[in-house]
């Protein structure tokens, strides 16, 4: 089994990579957030023990990053902040466990086998932006109250959009994601997809929610925008 280790904290890192390679674990070591992105992102890993306070990005951050990349392994995240609004905010950005520091070492080896034991995290299951919610598993699309009826090519659009919010989305990127290869590049399917879903779920609020980037592509963006 191997885990990557994601702390600043040169004291802590040690102690619980020398710990961890006693049970027999591989160890590999990140010391801030986007070096911890970037390893769990190139490396298949059993777990990951994040720490929130970390440098270039915080723990959520990374967390959020790795869900939305799809990434699904494992995730601990540790802390000295024992506040519950940590810990519920780690666990609705997908993190599969908590662990606030200090913490005894034979607890973490013995939360790491439970976490083991389950199968790794699924991908969020519902998706938002701003009162906008898509269900991955149902497939519906609900904005306020209000149920939205789209294709299943407006669904997956829109699915892409929403991992990507407040992203600007290139018509490549759709294409990859919401096309197969049989997408003829020069016609204007993508546009015309996203124009109809554009009216969809947009149509009668005030608020616009996925906007056009001239010459770019488009992005879904919550709160305010042009
Ligand atoms: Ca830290």
């Amino acid at each position: 089994m191997r885990i990557l280790v994601v702390e600043d904290e040169e004291k802590v890192a040690g102690f619980l990579a020398e710990g961890l390679r006693e049970q027999a674990f591989a160890v590999d070591l990140a010391t801030d957030g986007e070096e911890g992105i970037y390893r769990a992102l190139n490396t298949a890993y059993d777990l990951i023990l994040l720490d929130v306070m970390l440098p270039k990005r915080d723990g959520f951050s990374v967390l959020r990053a790795l869900r939305q990349a799809g990434q699904t392994t494992r995730v601990m995240m540790l802390t000295a902040r024992d506040a519950v609004a940590d810990r519920v905010h780690g666990l609705n950005e997908g993190a599969d466990d908590y662990l606030p520091k200090p913490f005894d070492f034979d607890e973490l080896l013995a939360r790491i086998a439970a976490l083991l034991r389950r199968p790794p995290t699924a991908v969020a299951e519902e998706l938002w932006c701003a009162d906008l919610r898509l269900n991955r598993r149902t497939r519906e699309v609900v904005r306020g109250d209000l149920p939205i009826e789209v294709s299943a090519k407006q669904f997956a659009v829109l699915e892409y959009l929403m991992l990507r919010k407040n992203e600007v989305v290139d018509r490549s990127q759709l294409a990859e994601h919401a096309w197969d290869e049989d997408l003829d590049p020069l016609s204007n399917v993508i546009d015309v997809t996203v124009h109809h879903l554009r009216s969809r779920i947009d149509k009668g609020h005030h608020v616009r929610l996925l906007h056009t980037v001239r010459g770019v592509g488009y992005v879904l963006r919550e709160g305010k925008g042009t």
